[in-house]
Formats: C-alpha cells, structure tokens, sequence
C-alpha cells in the first residue's frame, strides 16, 4: 500500500516488524492519538474510525468523561486483590443486571477469559445436575468466541483451531437458523448452548428470533445452559443494551466484554439466580479481572451511554448506515448482501475486501475486513450520519472504481 509515513513512522514499522510476533496484518500506519470518532497517525494524518478499535471504543476516543474518570481513580487506586472489597465491581455488576435482568456477574479481563468462565460454569453446572456425562457444548457453525484453549474449541471455524487441535472434547456444531440440527444436536447430555446472537468475526449474521427461541425451549427441556456471547454484540452497538433483547430470549449466562472497560481489559459473565451459586468458593478467579480502576471505566461509560442518549443514535446512525449499504447492493454487482443490526454491519462482496480498506485508509476512512470478502462496520456508538457519509462516499467511489 501507499501510504509513506515520516522516518519516525518507518521506524515504529520496522522495529514492531523485528520484535512484534507476526500475527496480525497490520497497515503500515502509526497512530498516536484520537479524538471522538477520529484518529491521527504520527504524522498529524486523520482517519474517520468506522471499527471502534474491534468494538471498543465505543464513546469514542478520548471522551473528556472517560479520562477524567481515568485520572481520578488512578490517583485513588488501580487494583486491588480480589479477596478485598472496593465499591466499583459490585456497583458495576449492579447496573449490569439492572439492564440485562441478569442477578450476579463475575468479572475478568479479555472477551475470551470471561467465555472460559462461562465454559466452566456450564460444565460444573450440568456436572452438579446430572453427573459427569452431561458436559456436552452445542455451538455454532461460524461461530466465534476467542483464541484461549476453551474460547477455540468452541468457535465454529476450522481455520482458528486447525494448527492447535485437539481442543477440549464434547463440543457439536450446528448450522445457525438451522432448527433440525439443533434438535438433533441438544440432548440429555447437554450442558450449555452457546451463540452469538448475532454472528460477528463470522460475517456479521443475525440469528433469527425463532432459532433463539428454540435453543431457549431446547435448554430448558434438556436443562442445559442458555449462553449468550455479546462481547460484540452487547452493551449498546445494536441499539439495544443487548442483541437479545430484540428477540425476547433470555439467556442463563451472558458473556460481555469489549466496550465495557472503556479500553481497558474487562470481561462479565452474567449468570441468573439459579446460577449464583454454582461456582463455589475458590473454584475460579482472575488477579486482574474486575479491578477498582477498569469496573470505574465501565461505569463511566454506562452513564455516557444514558447521558448521551446513545442507544437512540445508534438506532438512527445504524438505519442510516443501512440504508446506504442498501445502496451499494443495488449498485454494484460485487456487492452481495448488506447485513447487520445498529452498528454492527456487514457487506459482502465477491471480491477481497482488504485491497479496499488499503484504499480506503489512504483516503483517512479506517475500514475492517472480516472473512475476506466482507465489509464490516463496528463504528464507535457515538457516529453520526454524517460520518457515515463520509465512509460510504469513499467505498461507493472504490467500489465504482473497481466496477468500471
Ligand atoms: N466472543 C466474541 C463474540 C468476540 O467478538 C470476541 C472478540 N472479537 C471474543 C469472544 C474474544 O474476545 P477477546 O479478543 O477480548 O478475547
């Protein structure tokens, strides 16, 4: 790609090049600072930031509330052994299960750590219920859910897990909005369901209220664990607090995760009041999880989230978004679907999405690639239409330059 950055730029590039292990594509772009929903590069270059940082940031970047909430609690205290008492973590999990209608969380620090917790949970749970034989999982095909051992081995896609296997046994995929198989794949010997309820490293796709419902109706028939994973989907990015919400289903155990530290590593697991118990004393932990200073964050952000009014935006931004991708398949042959709910969408093309994002970012518009060939949005909550046009008049105008 083009762009050139200064000689301090080339030699960021090149020491992450030698000591930075190569796992992931990086673009050859510095960035040093942001500013709501934009970012600037070492050189003084912005980019309109249509990915949040993967889902995180979502009030933007340096949210005048957000740091000075930083530097208050960091003056207090950072973190504190979780065998002591600070009021944020119950404060946090409060408001989490006023939203969620959840009744206890347990906090950890990334998304796939809190899935982990939610692994073990089912596994004791149905052990607790039925014996060591019901420690079977039910996942979806397309499925994403983290990159640790158990994270993996429930994630529905070959190419996470293909160098590492065997991952841990007992887990059965079925196709998503497919209702037979997921009769046929839930028994006495389930222990937990888990989906996103809306796909997102996956391609972004909805699950349908009816599928939702029928792994609800299979859980409580098989007593087996409903699990919803929003660490993508939840906290705001649909224009619900949470996916579910749109289909009614509620889950036994909710994963979050992504936005809910406001940048810093913060993962919940949400269970209901018939699960507050199952993990008895001593039976898991985190050091890090759930620290005075990240639980601060998370709160902080929840009362921008109300201040702000940003569900509302994200229902008004995300039915403009829509409608413009709507656009772009109407226009362009290479375009296929346009896909999503808020702001989380997704379109497909029939040709490698990545070339695109390259361009796109030459013209200061950060897009994000997923599966290839799909176009996925992930913008920070506070995006306005405007921003939005900006985006999709410089993918409208790759996309026709890549037509003709
Ligand atoms: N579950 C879902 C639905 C996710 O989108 C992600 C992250 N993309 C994870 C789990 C894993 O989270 P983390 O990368 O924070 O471990």
């Amino acid at each position: 790609m083009l762009i050139q950055g200064s000689q301090a730029a080339s030699e960021v590039l090149e020491r992450d090049r030698q000591r930075l292990l190569p796992v992931y594509a990086r673009f050859p772009v510095v960035m040093e600072r942001g500013e709501g929903v934009f970012l600037f590069d070492i050189d003084g270059n912005r980019y309109l930031d249509m990915m949040a940082g993967l889902g995180v940031n979502a009030v933007g970047h340096a949210h005048p509330r957000m740091v000075a909430a930083m530097v208050d609690q960091a003056s207090k205290m950072v973190h504190l052994s979780p065998q002591y008492h600070n009021s944020n973590p119950g404060l946090l999990a409060e408001r989490l299960c006023e939203l969620s209608g959840m009744a206890g969380a347990f906090f950890s620090t990334g998304g796939s750590e809190a899935v982990e917790g939610a692994l073990k949970l089912a596994r004791t749970h149905g052990r607790q219920i039925g014996g060591r034989e019901k420690h079977g999982i039910v996942a979806l095909k397309g499925s994403y859910h983290g990159r640790t051992f158990g994270s993996m081995s429930v994630t529905g896609q070959e190419k996470y897990s293909a160098d590492f296997g065997p991952g841990i046994p007992g887990i059965e995929f079925v196709e998503r909005d497919n209702i037979e198989q997921l009769r046929a794949a839930v028994n006495a010997k389930t222990c937990a369901i888990l989906m996103e309820p809306v796909l997102g490293e996956g391609g972004v796709h909805v699950c349908s209220p009816a599928f939702l419902a029928e792994a609800r109706r299979l859980a409580d028939q098989h007593r087996a664990l409903l699990i919803f994973d929003e660490i993508q989907s939840g906290l705001g990015r649909t224009g619900r607090w949470f996916a579910f919400q749109a289909s009614g289903v509620r889950p036994d155990v909710l994963i979050l995760g992504k936005p809910l530290g406001g940048g810093l590593p913060l993962s919940a697991l949400l269970v209901t009041d018939e699960l507050f118990h199952s993990f008895g004393l001593a039976k898991h932990g985190s050091t890090l999880g759930g620290s005075p200073f990240a639980c601060r964050l998370g709160l902080e952000f929840l009362a921008i989230m109300e201040k702000e009014k940003l569900l509302d935006r994200v229902k008004a931004t995300g039915a403009h978004l829509s409608a413009r991708l709507a656009h772009l398949v109407e226009e362009f042959e290479v375009c296929v679907e346009a896909r999503g709910d808020g702001l989380l969408q997704g379109l497909e093309l029939t040709i490698p999405a990545r070339p695109i994002a390259e361009a796109a970012l030459e013209q200061g518009v950060m897009l994000n690639v997923v599966q290839g060939n799909v176009v996925r949005f992930l913008c920070p909550l506070i995006t306005e239409p405007e921003h939005i046009d900006k985006a999709l008049d410089v993918l409208h105008d790759l996309l026709e330059a890549r037509s003709e």
